[in-house]
């Protein structure tokens, strides 16, 4: 059996990049997908120098550096207007934030800073060239690099690219990934349940999961743990996917075929895993397509797969997996851990002030009973708490490394 961390690294390992095809996308589209080429900006942005408060436009050049100024004001410069003719010496426009500084103009004055009567403007001692102006190319310089290629787009991302006036951007295709569930006790939602049968909701949440990844999911329904159907399901989905993902028949059960027919139709680089819960996993490959064999336990499926596939899956994307999203928090309650595994334990963090704590120090719990299907404890959790290998013992208080959970 390897580590969590040996399983990690060698799935990583073996996982690269899809490169081709690349796809000219509009940013509507683009949402969660990878960058296939770095990008420059045509333009600066700001396109150019404007207020970055609603004041006056001034020539620092007119004001006493210990007196009040008095200036004429002879324009008005709204957002989306601009001036063409430079102000004269002793001049001063009204402008609105975003507006165009006017030609001649190097200092922008808060209005509750000034005093106007009419066209009379009185401008206190103390002003600095540049002030409240937001230069051109204040965020982006004309022809500097925004994205590197393999940059996963996110929200900011594709305000920041329509900002430089792009509507459209190279990306990677989406990966396809094909799923099925094994177990002859499965049954489909919307179909009531026979005595021995439970409904499978392996699929419905690694299908959920895997969109919200961007993948494309080939969906290869529920297998029966029979190796003919097995092997014609596993067939298919190294044909038409780039990854293939099942869950269950991974373990040491009778009827637990996965592996054998992983190993007998393609190779198996790992098989069991020294983590809880997840322990029952093999990683291998069928034809060209990484394959994910997942335990059958609800937590434990979703668990495997945000820990070693969802990384896994986004370095076939293209992107670099971001690091994980770990801190130490305090925990609350008691837990006492006697296997050798590392443990994920379903928890929730909070940051707000409780008994004994100021609100300052995150705190941690777990999300109630930790049995692997008690699917609850990870819907209910925001984190998981990361115990290492090996028997501990947890008091009240005590800090433990947790780790965010994230989907998408
Ligand atoms: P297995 O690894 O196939 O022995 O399955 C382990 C446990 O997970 C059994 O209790 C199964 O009934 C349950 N299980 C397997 N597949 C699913 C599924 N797709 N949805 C919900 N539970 C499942
Ligand atoms: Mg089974």
């Amino acid at each position: 059996m390897i580590s969590f961390f040996e399983a990690k690294r060698r799935v990583l390992e073996q996982i690269e990049a899809i490169q081709a095809p690349v796809e000219h996308l509009p940013l509507q589209q683009a949402l969660g997908r990878v960058l296939a080429q770095p990008i420059t900006a045509p333009e600066p942005v700001p396109n150019h120098a404007n207020s970055a408060m609603d004041g006056y436009a001034l020539r620092s050049a007119d004001l006493s550096a210990t007196e009040p100024t008095t200036l004429r004001v002879v324009a008005e410069v709204p957002a989306g207007a601009r001036l063409v003719a430079p102000l004269q010496a002793g001049e001063a426009a009204r402008i609105m934030t975003g507006a165009p500084i006017p030609p001649g103009c190097d200092c922008v004055i808060m209005q509750e800073q000034v005093q106007r009567q009419g066209e009379q403007l009185t401008v206190p001692p103390g002003q600095q060239p540049g002030q409240h102006i937001r230069p051109a190319g204040e965020d982006i310089q004309r022809g500097q690099e925004i994205f590197p290629a393999g940059r996963r787009l996110g929200a900011a991302d594709l305000g920041l690219l329509t900002s430089t006036g792009r509507t459209t951007v190279p990306l990677y295709r989406r990966i396809r990934v094909a799923l099925l569930s094994t177990g002859n006790e499965l049954c489909s939602p919307g179909t009531p349940l026979e005595a021995g049968q439970l409904y499978d909701s392996n699929r419905a949440a690694l299908h959920a999961a895997l969109t919200l990844l961007g993948a494309e999911v080939v969906d290869l329904g529920v297998v029966r743990d029979e190796r003919v159907a097995l092997a014609a399901a596993l067939k298919r989905g190294s044909e038409e996917a780039d990854a293939l993902i099942s869950t269950g028949g991974v373990s040491v059960g009778d009827y637990d075929l996965v592996k054998e027919m992983l190993a007998a139709e393609g190779a198996i680089h790992f098989w069991q895993v020294a983590m809880k819960p997840g322990k029952p996993q093999a990683y291998g490959r069928l034809g060209n397509a990484h394959f994910f064999g997942l335990p059958g336990n609800p937590v434990s499926s979703l668990t495997v797969f945000l820990l070693i596939v969802r990384p896994a899956l986004l370095k076939l994307m293209g992107t670099t997996p971001p690091p994980e999203k770990q801190f130490r928090a305090s925990f609350v309650g008691e837990w006492s851990k006697r296997h050798a595994r590392m443990e994920f334990l379903r928890a929730v963090v909070h940051f707000d002030s409780r008994d004994g704590q100021n609100g300052r120090t995150p705190w941690v719990e777990v999300t109630g009973a930790q049995g692997s299907g008690i699917l609850t404890s990870l819907a209910k959790a925001n984190a998981f708490i990361i115990l290492p290998e090996g028997p501990l013992q947890i008091a009240d208080g005590d800090w433990v490394t947790v780790q965010w959970i994230d989907y998408d």
